[in-house]
């Protein structure tokens, strides 16, 4: 196949001995050494998966990050910035949400990491974005960018090693969601979701990108699946090219992953796999067979009666992600949640035949089972939002302070 590309080079290490600085400044030198990236007295910043107040995998590992401070510094960098705001932490935004962004720096061990490295922490949050013209957007026009992402001079990008179930993987490309506000973040979690990212690389340029893949995750990423002992790093100036190489390390064709799909096609990078050179490890030798996301929900909840109507993949993940949490969390009698209505249409089922309360999940299941919503009452739990993203994490909160109540 020709290809308009020039071949692309992505480079794999493994991390032995937990000799982590090594083998992230061994991918690095594979790929041209941290001084072909980042000139003396540059200003860098450093954008690591920061999604969630959880350790890796479902955030970068700080070791990983240090790492790249260190080899940054050592380049010549006068100044080395860490920022993110994380997934949907809609505390200062929204108002609802179990953690702040500065919450999850700190718990992912930014904030130490900036202590002992003399790295300067950018909460997005609480930093400006900028409404920035995106001319060559497809969906996008225009959108709210970090400030910091669009005014240093360097951007390396450092994604951890994940599948997610709405986009199958969460690597690179998929890192820059968090470089919007919450609200964005919110509102574009549905459809066309990659090709609005896609839109924001056209304007936030990336130098580098070196991937966490110490710890990955498999299954219900990026914050419910298994994890996978892995002990790799990779890195590449070509994001699209890490990314396809990443996702055919977990045994997911770089073909099926539609960010890469649309990133190759919209000029974003090259991403085809017999147009990149693997350097270090052999892709043979590391690749693994992950478990791939699965949100089906029938049979595997005996203690709830799920009633579905017509849902998408964003309210199946919504619902196992608010399920496993009120099993997992061990909310006696599962604070008294007995049914689960989700999609367009849900059979509306007598209401005398629902014993305790019911959650009503997303927009289409609260529009449509409206009847049976007010006939519950107050036994009627509206998980709002299309899809519900917040909303989840409020209802879980409400549901908690109940339970703390009746103590
Ligand atoms: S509310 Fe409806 S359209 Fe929106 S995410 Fe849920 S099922 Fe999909």
């Amino acid at each position: 196949m020709k290809h308009k590309y020039e071949r692309t080079t992505v480079s794999i290490t493994k991390v032995r001995d937990e000799k982590i600085y090594e083998a992230v400044k061994a991918a690095v030198d594979l790929v041209g050494g941290m001084q072909r990236y980042v000139r003396k007295g540059a200003e860098v910043m450093l954008k690591p998966n920061l999604a969630y107040p959880y350790p890796p995998p479902a955030t970068t590992d700080p070791r990983v990050v240090k790492a790249v401070v260190k080899l940054c510094f050592e380049a010549g960098a006068s100044k080395v910035y860490i920022g993110d705001s994380s997934a949907y932490s809609c505390k200062k935004i929204l108002g609802v949400g179990r953690w702040t962004n500065w919450d999850v720096i700190e718990k992912t061990g930014m904030a130490k990491v900036a202590e002992e490295t003399g790295a300067v922490i950018v909460d997005f949050d609480e930093d400006e974005f900028v409404m920035t013209q995106i001319p060559d957007g497809v969906i996008l026009q225009e959108a709210p960018i970090a400030k910091r992402m669009l005014e240093t001079e360097v951007i390396i990008n450092i994604p951890a090693l994940k599948t997610h179930f709405e986009t199958l993987v969460t690597l690179g490309l998929k890192n820059y969601h968090g470089i919007l506000p919450d609200h964005y973040k919110v509102q574009w979690h549905k459809d066309e979701i990659m090709q609005k990212i896609i839109d924001l690389h056209k304007v936030v340029k990336t130098d580098l990108t070196i991937l966490d893949g110490m710890v990955a995750m498999q299954g219900l990423g990026p914050r419910c699946g298994t994890n996978v002992q892995m002990d790799l790093i990779m890195a590449s100036a070509d994001m699209v090219s890490l990314d396809a190489v990443a996702s055919e390390v977990m045994e997911i064709g770089a073909d099926e992953v539609e960010s890469i799909r649309i990133a190759r096609m919209q000029g974003i990078g090259n991403g085809f796999m017999d147009n990149i050179d693997i350097v270090g490890e052999k892709l043979d030798d590391v690749k693994k067979k992950f478990d791939r996301p699965d949100v089906s929900i029938d049979g595997i909840y005996p203690d709830f009666q799920i009633i579905k109507g017509g849902p998408c993949v964003h309210c199946y993940g919504r619902t196992k992600i608010m399920l496993d949490d009120l099993l997992a969390e061990n909310f006696p009698d599962n604070a008294n949640v007995t049914n689960v209505f989700v999609g367009i249409n849900p059979k509306q089922i007598p209401v005398e035949q629902i014993k305790g309360k019911a959650l009503f999940i997303g927009d289409c299941a609260i529009s449509t089972a409206a009847n049976l919503r007010y006939a519950l009452g107050d036994r009627a739990i509206c998980v709002d939002g299309c899809p519900p993203i917040a909303s989840v994490h409020r209802e879980l909160d409400k549901l908690r302070a109940e339970q703390e109540k009746k103590k």
